[in-house]
């Protein structure tokens, strides 16, 4: 399959032969068949994404050990403090976001995905949220800020700041892997989901509730 499509590039740019699945279920049949990259060889399974088709999306980095064996995004530690936040700002996987990670198998030792890593995977990525038409997408940590946004962006200098592109806004925050590594991130974290939380009522329902949100 043809992979040149630029990192970022979500509705312009060429159509793969991804977009051309209909929905999540059809397009899950095919990436969890994809071996383009090295990553496929060094993993147990691909790990597509989890959630419902919905106005809120999530993007996170790669699946870890737990994400790994249980094919699921956000299931070990990182996840279910991520689950909390999810929770306290009105929101649950179930039933009102999606979750996905920029490269969908896990890299050898939880590294980083290199460059072409991303790259191989971001049609990947792409043809979800073609499907998914998110108003808001969340980028958890660095490496979905700079497949999304721009390839030198830093999280430190970014995060909290809304990027409109392509009719979609996002938010860069912190990956709740940092949170766990450094407390000290918990505060500015929240203080950017109450910011999505006060965006989702303005784009998407005004009656949203989240208690912490007047
Ligand atoms: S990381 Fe992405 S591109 Fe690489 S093999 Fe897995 S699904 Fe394919």
């Amino acid at each position: 399959m043809s992979v040149d499509v630029e990192l970022g590039q979500i509705f312009t740019g060429p159509e793969t032969e991804l977009d051309s699945c209909a929905n999540l279920d059809q397009l899950a049949g095919v990436v969890k068949a994809c071996n383009r990259c090295k990553l496929r060889a060094g993993c147990t399974q691909v790990v597509f994404g989890d959630g419902v088709p919905s106005p809120l999306m999530l993007i996170g980095e790669g699946p870890g050990a737990d994400e790994d064996r249980l094919g699921r995004p956000f299931v070990g530690k990182a996840g279910q403090l991520l689950d909390r936040i999810l929770e306290v700002s009105g929101f649950d996987r179930a039933r009102n976001c999606y979750i996905a990670n920029v490269v969908k198998c896990r890299p050898p030792g939880n590294r980083i995905p290199e460059p072409v890593e991303r790259l191989a995977c971001w049609p990947n990525l792409r043809a979800q949220i073609r499907i998914i038409r998110p108003k808001i997408v969340v980028l958890l940590g660095a490496t979905a800020l700079q497949a999304l946004v721009h390839p030198q962006a830093r999280i430190t200098r970014s995060r909290g700041q809304w990027v409109e592109k392509e009719g979609i806004w996002f938010m860069p925050t912190y990956h709740p892997a940092a949170l766990l590594r450094d407390p000290n991130l918990k505060k500015p974290c929240w203080e950017d989901f109450k910011n999505v939380v006060r965006k989702y009522r303005e784009l998407v329902d005004p009656n949203h509730v989240c208690e912490y949100v007047k």
